[in-house]
């Protein structure tokens, strides 16, 4: 068994947070969803094997860092403050923060959420955003599905979260709707170690082979119907 995790042949490890449909999520004990296949695209190209690792969103970074794992696909959002942290890949998805609010809530736009209680998922880009929001007090959980319960419980006034997760988490909620105005518009992509060049050229070039090909079309048709 080939153990190298350096990108240049064997295995490759990948690491996500398996808590956040339809990118990633557990299904009969694998894990599955849109970065899943991608990975294991983009795995297969490379002629490596791929190992999936879960772990809590904010560990992502580090493990990356350290070189526990060789990439994280994670429906990770590129910004400033990660670019000083790791390498990406190029885009592979148009991603929105968005807002989740009981069907009869009084908040209808980004500006209502001035003074109120908001949950969103440690670490992530909507924990940063509503950091941001005058008088606000944010509650962080470890997975947005229990942000979800707690604004169901009627303990918090919304979520600010991704919008294909807040989707499915809609779905399988009554009660629950997004608001019409996303919060902000923002891209995925890949991490990488800082540095590694070599991983990053071939992670990018599959991705672009997977683009071209209509492969990562057809993942996403397999897990967003329109
Ligand atoms: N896109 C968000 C971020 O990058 C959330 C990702 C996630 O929860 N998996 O912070």
């Amino acid at each position: 068994e080939a153990e190298k995790t350096d990108g240049t042949g064997g295995k490759i490890v990948m690491v996500t947070n398996a808590e956040f449909p339809p990118y990633e999520y557990h299904e009969n004990n694998t894990i599955v969803g849109i970065d899943a296949d991608i990975a294991r695209a983009v795995a297969e190209q490379m002629g490596m094997e791929l190992e999936i690792q879960d772990m809590a969103f904010d560990s992502l970074i580090p493990a990356i860092q350290s070189g526990k794992a060789d990439f994280a696909a994670a429906g990770m959002t590129v910004n400033e403050d990660r670019l000083k942290n790791v390498d990406f890949t190029d885009t592979y998805a148009q991603a929105a923060q968005v807002i989740i609010v009981k069907t009869d809530s009084p908040i209808a736009s980004p500006d209502d959420l001035t003074g109120k209680k908001i949950g969103v998922q440690t670490g992530t880009t909507g924990d940063i955003y509503a950091d941001d929001i005058e008088n606000a007090e944010v509650q962080r959980f470890n997975k947005g599905m229990e942000a979800v319960m707690a604004l169901n419980q009627g303990k918090i006034d919304a979520v600010i979260i991704d919008r294909e997760p807040a989707k499915v988490f809609v779905k399988e909620n009554e009660g629950l709707k997004i608001l019409d105005e996303a919060f902000t518009e923002e891209e995925y992509a890949i991490a990488v170690k800082k540095g590694n060049t070599e991983l990053l050229d071939k992670m990018n070039a599959a991705i672009k082979e997977l683009k071209e090909s209509g492969e990562l079309q057809k993942i996403v048709d397999k897990y967003i119907t329109a």
